[in-house]
């Protein structure tokens, strides 16, 4: 079966196997991850590694922390204005479902000053708006964006230059498959669990000028706090920090982020070329802000659309369905998900096109 689900997590066989190896018995110590103690010597070492392997893969500079929190992501939405924009402005970019959900969180905190500088919300998220200078309070504390959009299926190719105002971005589905340069951004966060591991984890990445200085009324959502504990300040998601390390490491064995993205560059172009040439499917993206890891398409009906699904099921192709909120198909093509699914995928447009008269 191929999986094309946007989550929660696809992940590699290999990485699978391990960790069913070493299930019972993690090196000898005849007990499991889950069961280890968090503060014992041989989980320290794991949540290091996790961290060390992190830090070669983005190359992540000195100045930066790495977190490894709990939440999700979008417990990240309020974290993020508590921690940096207390009686400032926080700028955002309205990109789509998540940035909308990034922005709503941060319209609760009353001495948050919310500003939307650009959206694309009028051509229905299709594209990546532009961001120039002058869309730029200079005075505020952050510019949001949200990488990749993971239901609208946009992503920035470029990231805007804010000047001083550091950006701010939600990378939960394209962390570690696009190329991005870490010193770009002030804050990155993501959800682990596409590119990284399990659900459970979050990974916040953060420029230590940016750690706040006064103490939050809520500690874990405390960044200074959460780096001063070295992410201990209370039990870390265990298993899911070792599942993350063993990605990692099968990562790194595969080349890094840049073998990845050509790997992914290709799955995807695959994929878009054979939409772009198919008179049956289209992509209601635009061109140049195509995510590489959610590929929505569309056929000439919402009718059509279902019996694609339907079929494509048959075929071992699942979880094409679109998100509810904009239909159609999604495919999504996270590191993890293998070349042959994609060939498949497009083997069986082509074979569906041409019983529907294509
Ligand atoms: N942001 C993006 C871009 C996402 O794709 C998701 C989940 O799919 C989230 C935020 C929410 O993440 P979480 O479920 O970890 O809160």
């Amino acid at each position: 079966v191929y999986n094309f689900s946007a989550g929660p997590a696809v992940l590699p066989g290999p990485v699978l196997k391990k960790a069913q190896e070493e299930l019972l018995d993690y090196q000898g110590s005849e007990m499991s991850v889950m069961e280890m103690s968090h503060r014992s010597s041989l989980f320290e070492e794991i949540i290091a590694d996790a961290e060390k392997l992190l830090r070669e893969l983005m190359e992540i500079p000195k100045n930066y922390r790495v977190l490894f929190l709990q939440g999700g992501a979008s417990l990240q939405f309020s974290a993020l204005p508590l921690n940096l924009a207390q009686n400032k402005k926080a700028l955002y970019v309205n990109t789509g479902s998540w940035s909308k959900k990034a922005i709503a969180a941060a319209q609760k905190i009353e001495n948050v000053e919310t500003k939307v500088i650009a959206s694309s919300e009028d051509k229905n998220f299709t594209y990546i708006p532009e961001i120039t200078q002058d869309l730029i309070d200079e005075d505020a504390a952050y510019l949001h964006i949200t990488t990749n959009e993971t239901i609208g299926g946009i992503c920035y190719q470029e990231i805007p230059d804010a000047g001083d105002v550091p950006i701010v971005a939600d990378m939960s589905s394209n962390i570690l498959s696009n190329d991005y340069q870490v010193s770009d951004f002030g804050v990155i966060y993501a959800g682990a669990q596409k590119n990284i591991g399990p659900a459970g984890l979050t990974v916040v990445v953060i420029r230590e000028d940016l750690l706040n200085e006064a103490s939050l009324f809520a500690p874990m959502l405390d960044y200074r706090l959460q780096a001063d504990s070295h992410s201990m300040y209370n039990t870390p998601p265990t298993f899911s920090i070792y599942m993350a390390k063993l990605v990692f490491e099968w990562l790194q064995d595969l080349g890094g982020v840049p073998q990845i993205l050509q790997e992914n560059q290709k799955k995807a172009g695959l994929l878009y070329e054979a939409i772009d040439r198919s008179p049956l499917f289209h992509s209601p993206v635009n061109k140049q802000d195509r995510s590489l890891t959610n590929v929505p398409f569309l056929t000439t009906s919402s009718q059509l659309d279902k019996e694609f699904i339907y079929a494509a099921q048959k075929q071992g192709l699942e979880n094409l369905k679109g998100h509810r909120s904009v239909g159609g198909m999604r495919a999504s093509l996270y590191n993890a998900f293998p070349m042959v699914g994609v060939r498949k995928l497009v083997d069986f447009m082509e074979e569906f096109e041409k019983a529907h008269g294509g």
